[in-house]
């Protein structure tokens, strides 16, 4: 009993000595950032919402946060820690709106740049090719407030606008605009980074080509994006919002590619599954949407169907609003949704694009927003996008219950495979969205360990049945599957990190490089 009453001394003063330590390590290390020339400043305290993002699933605190005013801010601390070498730890993560799934935005015992602290004044350019310059940390609702100034606004969106330019291109940016314009890394025509080596460089498609397309769909592994010029078009006025409602999948998304490829068609082009969800289709009786035939659609009985709803808009003007209702009634007479199934709505355009945001408030109220979101979003090539369907819904998903599944296809044309995004192989993939919340507390259905199963079984699903699928905001641990996500462009990809972050200082929240110490 004494050796083991000994041993356990040992081992607590061998543990208090290792912690001590690292407290000093860490302390020095403080001290040493303390020397390097800001405007902004460095906080080591009080930072535990940037150990915290949208998923709540994961939380790796830093050592401190970078609250920057100005770009030398950024490549004066980035060129500290490159030129610390190899021995130091640290790393750095930019953190936009922080509403990343799975900590990408995050970096234990690093440095986190605020980003939203980096504001310049929006520049509008209004000739023939308009566009705006933004900070990187600029969210896209300001962008769209302050480009409406000047009767324009971005083409390409997110469902969701309280997110960073940043933050969005270093993935993708996709939305139901994707099919006509691209993601937003599609619409953007000059960056300026900060290398991971605290080098400033502007690039566009004609200065430093290749740190450009690397940086788009880049998940933060090459460079800080501090500054961007985005791509505007005139902006409507109003939008028509339509959803129609289909029971076969094969015909709704027979439907939505018909859509995506026509020359005349609609202006935003989404799509979402319904399963035991009867609810919602009286909700929207209710809502802003109404029956194009209430006496119809009172009648429908789904009888606990699998329901899928394509959503569509057509932008318009005030005086313009009778050619875009005959125009909407010839798209819609040429498509095959369940005749009594469609609800109609008329918002201003803002509103339309802010959408989420009714939502959020809603659930904030209700303390449901910040709760674990352990979102699953996956690209499917069209030629398995049945066997997806079949093979997900109803089966594996037997209820909606958990959030939004969003699902609808667009033109891989519209992309740019320079990039460092990655897409199916088919000219049209499908992006399935499954927007699930965590019910608090919960241990049965609805509770986080049964959602993170149901996402494990569907990604499972898709490997067993070969689906070539690829995850969209994708997430893995381990390099191996990495380099499966990357497949061929995986040599290119590492390349680029040796290139521009040799020292993997960059983003270690996307847990794709280990800093080399
Ligand atoms: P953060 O979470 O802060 O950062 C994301 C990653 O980018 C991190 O690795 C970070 O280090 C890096 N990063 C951030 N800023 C920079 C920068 N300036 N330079 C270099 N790297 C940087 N996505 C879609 O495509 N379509 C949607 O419709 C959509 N809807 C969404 C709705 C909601 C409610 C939420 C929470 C997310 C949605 N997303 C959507 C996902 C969203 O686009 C990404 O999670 C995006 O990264 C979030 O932006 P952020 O500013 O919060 O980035």
């Amino acid at each position: 009993q004494n050796n083991i009453l000994f041993i356990r001394t040992l081992m607590i003063l061998l543990l208090s000595c290792r912690i001590s330590k690292l407290d000093l390590c860490f302390s020095s290390v403080s001290s040493s950032l303390k020397a390097i020339p800001l405007e902004g400043h460095l906080s080591f305290e009080a930072n535990e919402f940037a150990a915290k993002d949208y998923g709540n699933l994961h939380h790796s605190f830093p050592l401190a946060v970078l609250y920057p005013k100005s770009v030398s801010d950024i490549a004066n601390t980035i060129k500290y820690i490159w030129q610390m070498g190899p021995s130091s730890k640290l790393t750095v993560a930019a953190r936009g709106h922080g509403h990343s799934i799975n900590g990408q935005s995050q970096a234990e015992q690093g440095i986190v740049i605020n980003m939203k602290s980096l504001r310049q004044k929006m520049q509008v350019n209004t000739g023939e090719s308009p566009y705006i310059d933004v900070s990187a940390g600029e969210l896209w609702i300001n962008i769209l407030h302050e480009s409406l100034k000047y009767g324009l606004a971005p083409r390409s969106w997110t469902d969701y606008l309280h997110l960073t330019v940043g933050g969005t291109l270093s993935n993708a940016g996709i939305s139901g605009q994707a099919f006509r314009y691209g993601p937003q890394i599609s619409n953007v025509h000059q960056l300026e980074v900060i290398t991971g080596k605290g080098e400033v460089l502007n690039c566009s498609e004609e200065q430093n080509a290749d740190l450009f397309h690397s940086v788009l769909g880049g998940l933060g592994q090459f460079g800080i994006i501090t500054y961007a010029r985005i791509s505007l078009e005139p902006a409507p006025k109003m939008v028509k919002w339509i959803r129609v409602i289909y029971s076969d999948f094969s015909i709704f998304s027979q439907d939505q590619e018909y859509l995506i490829t026509a020359e005349h068609t609609f202006d935003y082009i989404e799509g979402f599954v319904m399963i035991n969800k009867t609810g919602l289709v009286n909700k929207w009786r209710s809502s802003s949407f109404s029956p194009h035939d209430p006496v119809q659609a009172s009648q429908f009985v789904s009888d606990g169907r699998t329901l899928y709803c394509l959503e569509l808009t057509k932008n318009f003007n005030p005086e313009n609003a009778d050619t875009v209702n005959k125009e909407i009634e010839s798209l819609l007479s040429q498509l095959n949704y369940i005749p009594s199934m469609i609800f109609i709505s008329e918002v201003p355009y803002v509103e339309f694009l802010d959408r989420v945001r009714a939502s959020e408030v809603k659930l904030r109220t209700k303390g449901l927003w910040d709760i674990p979101h352990p979102w699953l979003n996956l690209l499917i090539p069209k030629s398995k996008i049945k066997d997806f369907a079949q093979g997900v819904f109803g089966k594996i998903l037997t209820d909606t219950n958990s959030g939004p599944v969003l699902i609808y296809p667009v033109n891989k044309s519209k992309w740019d495979n320079r990039t460092s995004f990655v897409a199916p192989d088919d000219d049209i993939f499908y992006l399935a969205a499954f927007l699930f919340h965590a019910v608090p507390s919960s241990s049965g259905t609805g509770g986080l360990e049964q959602i993170l199963n149901k996402n494990k079984r569907i990604l499972d699903f898709c490997k067993e049945a070969h689906l070539g699928v690829k995850q969209y905001l994708p997430h893995y641990t381990t390099q191996e599957e990495w380099r499966a996500h990357f497949g061929q462009r995986w040599e290119v990809f590492a390349r680029r990190k040796s290139a521009y972050d040799p020292l993997a200082i960059l983003a270690p929240g996307q847990r794709i490089f280990q800093k080399a110490i």
